[in-house]
């Protein structure tokens, strides 16, 4: 697992970098990123499988070459939301594990910019999660306190900045 190096002052810089590419691709008809093959159709990003073969031929065809939001945050360590989750009971990690990544599939498969972007276990045992949109954090939260009693804090930013939910279990 990697080291999360995150600052909030990079955030916003890259939160308005990733708006203000969609921005610009307002003007653009087609386009697929050159990381994870996403294609921006319509004036939003889709899964490459949403197409048939043919239909992604005619589309690379047509299409520029740009970075999606989520591969650009991905590859500048910077993300929407935070999860932390505090004393997590060694008998309970698999399990937990096994649902954060059952959820951020799930997420991602109805929105291709909404991944789960690392998941880090810290030297303090704290579990970090890091998201490309807040209301996969949000939901990765409510989800975890409904499946193992934790408790569930939400702490909006005041503008640009990452939400960050803490989810403390409970000692048994
Ligand atoms: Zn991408």
């Amino acid at each position: 697992m990697k080291r999360i190096i995150q600052k909030i002052t990079s955030l916003r810089i890259l939160n308005k970098k990733a708006k203000k590419q969609d921005f610009e691709l307002e003007g653009v008809g087609l386009a697929v990123c050159s990381v994870c093959g996403a294609v921006w159709s319509k004036k939003s990003w889709h899964h490459k499988e949403k197409y048939s073969e043919d239909e992604l031929e005619q589309i690379k065809n047509k299409a520029i070459k740009k970075i999606c939001p989520a591969c650009i945050m991905e590859k500048e360590n910077l993300c929407e939301g935070f999860v932390t989750l505090k004393n997590v009971p060694e008998d309970k990690k698999d399990e937990l594990l096994n649902l954060i990544e059952h959820i951020g599939e799930r997420a991602y498969k109805n929105d291709v910019l909404c991944r789960i972007s690392k998941i880090e276990e810290e030297r303090n045992k704290n579990i970090q999660i890091c998201v490309t949109e807040n209301q996969l954090a949000v939901s990765l939260g409510k989800q975890i306190k409904n499946a193992f009693n934790s408790s569930l804090d939400i702490s909006w930013p005041e503008g640009d900045g990452p939400v960050r939910v803490v989810c403390e279990f409970k000692k048994e």
